[in-house]
């Protein structure tokens, strides 16, 4: 390894033994950590992330060196490209337009969460347009290329545009309603039925050995919002959930989790410790989880083998492999998009790519967001919502401060379509 790269790997080590701790200590939130520990943690994080923000402009005179360098290798090359971006976003945004978008987001997830729950829109309205506003300036200081909205897209999936994700939304969204017209079951009474939650234990622990995760390597718990955690190649960590009823819904968690975890899993143990020793972006990383959840969850095969695991719950007796198989693939327009089924998932990223692409762009403000995605989801799904809950209050991610994260999720979808497909064919 170039010397200059020796030195930038050695310095970056700090960043990623913070990285480890905020990664686990954000996983302990979600999982174990009592309720009263929340404020004592998000300080101890707040100060974790100014330290990484440090340690990271210790070596950025370095990473300029480096990007000067001929003859690097694919890994030394990656590693000046991934630091590289990551310095350009802290010395362009000034600190205190991060710390307003944090405290803003802060405060403004409380008032969402009154909001939706009440079915109204006036408490978090202040905050949202500040949202707007902050991610408008985040854009300008980063700078871009014909539309605002790249800046914002490009801090989740490198590179990704307004021209790739017109694209690819103009033909899911004319091919996917025609699909809906097709004859596919719309309901199935296994959705409505309640199961006892230390049978789905049961089953969701035989799906993890089914899809052969390493004990010594994985974990499973249970959190509100299922998610994976790659603490280090060889400590993955996935949650799950159990609603009660309509056990696919918690299979699926399981299955799509462990579709991250295994590409987590299956990183070079080499790259430990260096900064390309992650999934390629967060398209990539849906991907995963999308491809095992819907190509091989959803198929014949896998009820196949999986069937004598959901004995495991009592609802399951009178059911044969064909019920559970259609069971698994009802297809319906719906409100809520984490409910939604395959089909018809990229029409609710596409809602929210509109009218994202639009605030950003100053062509929408705040108080036209519900009747916009009133007009699309209409046009998409043939359903109008009946109040904000069921709108755009539905989703986290505004509220966080996160714009632009949306379109990774239809474009995980689409990648995992490729892979399908060559697998196939290849
Ligand atoms: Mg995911």
């Amino acid at each position: 390894m170039h010397r200059i790269l020796e030195e930038i790997t050695m310095g970056y080590k700090k960043v990623w033994a913070l990285r480890y701790a905020i990664e686990l200590l954000g996983w302990d939130i979600e999982t174990y950590m009592p309720q009263g520990g929340a404020v004592a943690r998000g300080d101890a994080l707040a100060e974790l992330e100014i330290l990484t923000k440090k340690e990271l402009m210790n070596i950025s005179s370095l990473v300029e060196r480096a990007s000067n360098l001929e003859n690097l290798d694919d890994v030394e090359k990656g590693i000046v490209r991934v630091l590289a971006r990551r310095i350009k976003y802290y010395s362009r945004i000034p600190e205190d337009l991060l710390l307003g978008l944090n405290k803003i987001s802060s405060e403004g997830t409380i008032y969402w969460r009154i909001d939706r729950q009440k079915n109204e829109f006036n408490r978090f309205k202040p905050y949202l347009h500040k949202i707007v506003e902050i991610n408008k300036t985040i854009a300008e200081k980063l700078g871009y290329d014909k539309h605002p909205y790249n800046a914002l897209l490009d801090i989740y999936e490198e590179g990704l545009t307004v021209e790739d994700m017109d694209m690819i939304f103009s033909k899911l969204v004319n091919r996917i309603p025609v699909l809906l017209k097709k004859d596919i079951p719309s309901h199935h009474e296994l959705e409505d039925m309640r199961y006892k939650t230390e049978e789905m234990i049961k089953v969701n622990e035989g799906i993890i050995k089914l899809l052969d995760m390493p004990s010594d390597r994985f974990r499973m718990d249970i959190s509100t919002h299922p998610f994976t955690s790659g603490i280090a190649v060889d400590d993955v960590r996935i949650t799950t959930r159990y609603e009660g009823y309509d056990f696919k819904r918690s299979l699926y968690s399981t299955i799509h989790e462990c579709g991250h975890a295994i590409y987590e899993l299956n990183l070079d143990k080499n790259l430990e410790g260096t900064p390309v020793c992650t999934g390629a972006s967060s398209g990539v990383h849906e991907s995963k989880s999308r491809f095992w959840e819907n190509f091989i969850g959803r198929s014949k095969a896998f009820v196949e083998v999986a069937y004598s695991i959901f004995e495991h719950l009592s609802i399951i007796k009178k059911y044969s492999k064909s019920d559970i198989y259609t069971y698994f693939n009802v297809v319906k327009p719906s409100f809520i998009r984490v409910d939604s089924d395959e089909l018809t998932y990229n029409l609710h990223i596409a809602i929210r790519y509109e009218i994202e692409k639009k605030l950003i762009a100053g062509e929408l403000n705040v108080d036209e967001i519900y009747s916009y995605w009133s007009e699309l989801m209409n046009k998409y799904l043939g359903i109008k919502p009946k109040g904000y809950a069921d709108s755009f209050l539905q989703d986290v991610h505004w509220s966080k401060g996160w714009i632009g994260y949306f379109p990774t999720y239809t474009l995980g979808n689409v990648i995992a379509g490729i892979i399908k497909i060559n697998s196939i064919v290849g």
